[in-house]
């Protein structure tokens, strides 16, 4: 079986097999990445893989599965970016609405 050398940004080089690497080859290739667990330290590692590293994953046996990025994941983003004070009025605003659920969820009587 080939040894496939990464590295683990915590223990620096590890040596790998073709099994315990996964492969994400992603339809936009920016968003391609493997990810291992760390032989030493067992923290999971991810990296980006452009092309010339899936190439050399898959030659080192290392199967790919392929994903699809959401296409609600490029769409552009307009207006201001959401807060932390905008979340936590979002959640305020959903625990004043369980009257509302509760009232939904009643069996009406005649
Ligand atoms: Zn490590």
């Amino acid at each position: 079986m080939t040894t496939i050398k990464a590295s683990c940004p915590g223990c620096g080089e590890v040596e790998l097999t073709s099994n315990d690497v996964t492969l994400m080859v992603c339809n936009h290739a920016a968003q391609s990445y493997y990810t291992f667990v760390c032989p030493k330290c067992t923290e999971t590692v991810r990296k980006p893989a452009d092309d010339h590293v899936v190439s050399l994953l898959m030659s080192g046996g290392v199967r790919a599965e392929v994903w699809e990025l959401p296409a609600e994941a490029l769409e552009p983003k307009a207006g201001p970016v959401l807060t932390y004070d905008d979340l936590l009025d979002f959640a305020l605003q959903l625990g004043a609405t369980d009257l509302v659920a509760a009232a939904a969820g009643q069996v009406p009587t005649r």
